[in-house]
């Protein structure tokens, strides 16, 4: 059974003593999470993703939970090590207790100019490693979401993103389709519109890849009113959360709302 996922994307903000702090809010906040038998039933997973310098105190807090909490990084690089100062790579971020790493985030692409090359290299050295599952970023602007082109914009960042592991067989892949004209503006995609991608991308990737566990997340502007809708789409199979995960109080709130669909109604209390 593929869990569903919340993940928060901390982007540039907080250091570790504010990670702490963060947490301590986080975890009094969650219902049932010291009684770690009642998450079993629950299908869905956290996933926080901090700065590079906050992952190892984040580590250490979410350690005892570590069965339905998991880190990401925000970023890696494709090499193993040397002179690439202000990179760092997957050894370093598996050290700090990272499962996944996000890939081509659209600020990335942006803002410093990431390629889809690129990013396809990046995924290329993630499937090099073992234990590392990505969660690669695609979407379009909103000149071409005007234009009805954001299925061919995404079939081509998959495509190239991808293009490492044609022929090859992939246990685990996440896929956050992250329209750039939702991301920080408050204007979320409908959740009608987000299924009907969603469903085009799982299609695009189940004909050209072979990929086991495959799960397609939605990210921009989630928040605590539109989570359950989207959420209730079966094409839909998580969220990545950026303003609104950094306060502990509404992302905990949002964990609730969506947890509460898979598994954890009895346990969860959506308002607390
Ligand atoms: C993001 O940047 O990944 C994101 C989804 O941001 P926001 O939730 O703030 O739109």
């Amino acid at each position: 059974m593929k869990k569903k996922i919340i993940a928060a994307n901390f982007k540039m903000n907080k250091t570790d003593e504010e990670i702490r702090k963060y947490f301590a809010v986080f975890l009094d906040n969650i219902n049932g999470l010291k009684n770690r038998s009642s998450f079993q039933n629950l299908d869905a997973e956290l996933i926080f993703a901090p700065t590079f310098t906050a992952l190892c105190a984040a580590y250490k807090i979410i350690l005892p939970y570590f069965d339905f909490i998991k880190l990401s990084s925000q970023n890696i690089y494709y090499e193993k090590s040397g002179a690439y100062t202000g990179e760092i790579s997957i050894d370093m971020i598996k050290n700090c207790g990272c499962s996944y790493a996000i890939i081509g985030h659209s600020e990335r692409r942006n803002i410093f100019g990431e390629s889809d090359e690129l990013i396809g290299r990046k995924i290329e050295a993630v499937y090099g490693e073992c234990g590392l599952t990505p969660i690669l970023c695609v979407g379009e602007n909103l000149e071409i979401r005007n234009k009805n082109g954001q299925e061919k914009f995404v079939e081509n960042q998959l495509n190239i993103g991808l293009n490492s592991i044609k022929g090859r067989k992939i246990s685990s892949l996440i896929i956050a389709y992250e329209p750039v004209w939702a991301i920080g503006t408050g204007m979320p995609i409908k959740a009608d519109d987000g299924e009907k991608i969603h469903g085009f991308i799982r299609g695009y990737v189940d004909a050209n890849f072979s990929v086991e566990g495959l799960r397609v997340i939605y990210g921009g502007s989630v928040t605590e009113s539109n989570i359950k809708e989207l959420m209730a789409k079966p094409h839909i199979d998580g969220v990545l959360v950026g303003g609104a995960s950094l306060d502990p109080k509404i992302f905990c709130n949002i964990f609730k709302l969506a947890a509460g669909l898979y598994g954890g109604a009895d346990m969860l209390t959506a308002n607390k």
